[in-house]
């Protein structure tokens, strides 16, 4: 069965509902980050750093999480929520579930980004570490789903997410309303698709550019085949670590998205380190693929006033020791 996607009026009513517990994060410019840009080849590129970093949770999920969950009956809340997730997903759920008073459990694949982990449990959910990949995870959350008449929130199958997510663009569109492009991390697809949404009902003009990790290439691979694909997943970016495309997410990025692009872990890495030098921000793997595509596919955003999400901050101590050692 087709889930429909959220409308504009959704995106709307969900900015209203969130509004207060979630910051309006700011899109900045700086003149390094557009030097960088210029010297590796995207010359006149100017670049809007849209920053999720700075959210709530650290990233911009927890923007989808919360206005899934104030939907949600007394009755369903009371039964709670189960979360499958490498982290971020797994902190939006817990904020908005801590937020609303519903026990929340979430399955994270073995060996968890320690920063990610903490934050989770101290928002108060309980976190059962199961499987190597996401999608072990996603098994046995379906499981404990069922054996607790729990809600299983996907990470991407999710209208009230996508349309909590989409908050993000239009604000960036409202703050920022000249742009030409916006570029979005992939994962599941909440993110982009949700940028597509907007993009194409508020602001036509604006191209929306996916990228994902070509170390986890699914989204990538799914779109361009017009089918829904598994694919390897390998990625060191733990927020782009999917191994399948999502049903919702591939229908609305099929009809709006522009382009998809792939850029490999080392890019990743660099970009983050750019961050850290040329903007002054933490941006985690995931939350630098977007910068990492503009650096390393220049041709497409010379000249164009360019919208990157910045979409995550949460980035591991060794994590960091990396980027910086990176060149
Ligand atoms: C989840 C996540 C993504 C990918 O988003 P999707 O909506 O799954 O495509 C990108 N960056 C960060 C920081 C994330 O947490």
């Amino acid at each position: 069965m087709d889930i429909p996607p959220p409308t504009v009026a959704d995106v709307l009513a969900a900015q209203r509902r969130i509004e207060g517990l979630v910051e309006r994060t700011p899109a900045s410019t700086y003149t390094e980050l557009d030097r960088l840009a210029d010297d590796a080849g995207a010359s006149g590129a100017r670049l809007v750093i849209k920053h999720e970093n700075l959210q709530r949770t650290g990233a911009f999920k927890a923007r989808g999480a919360l206005n899934l969950l104030l939907q949600m009956s007394d009755d369903a809340r009371r039964r709670g929520i189960v979360g499958y997730s490498t982290g971020n997903h797994a902190q939006a759920l817990a904020y908005a579930a801590r937020h609303v008073g519903a026990p929340c459990t979430i399955v994270m694949p073995m060996a968890p980004n320690p920063v990610k982990e903490r934050a989770v449990r101290s928002l108060g959910a309980d976190v059962v570490l199961h499987g190597d990949r996401l999608e072990d995870a996603c098994a046995h959350a379906e499981r404990l789903a069922a054996d607790r008449s729990a809600r299983l929130v996907s990470a991407a199958d999710e209208p009230d997410l996508v349309a909590g997510v989409a908050t993000a663009t239009l604000e960036l569109l409202q703050q920022r309303p000249d742009l030409d492009v916006l570029v979005v991390p992939v994962g599941g697809g909440s993110g982009a698709g949700a940028a597509c949404l907007v993009a194409a009902a508020v602001a036509p003009r604006v191209r929306v550019v996916g990228v994902q990790a070509a170390a986890s290439p699914a989204a990538h691979d799914s779109w361009r085949a017009g089918e829904l694909l598994t694919r390897p997943n390998a990625t060191r970016a733990e927020g782009l670590a999917v191994g399948r495309g999502f049903a919702l997410t591939q229908r609305i990025l099929r009809a709006h998205l522009s382009d998809f692009l792939l850029v490999d872990d080392d890019a990743i890495t660099r970009a983050q380190r750019a961050y850290l030098t040329a903007a002054r921000t933490v941006a985690e793997g995931a939350g630098a693929a977007a910068l990492a595509a503009v650096l390393t596919h220049p041709a497409l955003f010379a000249g164009a006033r360019t919208g990157v999400v910045c979409s995550g901050g949460n980035a591991s101590e060794a994590e960091l020791r990396r980027a910086l050692a990176s060149t």
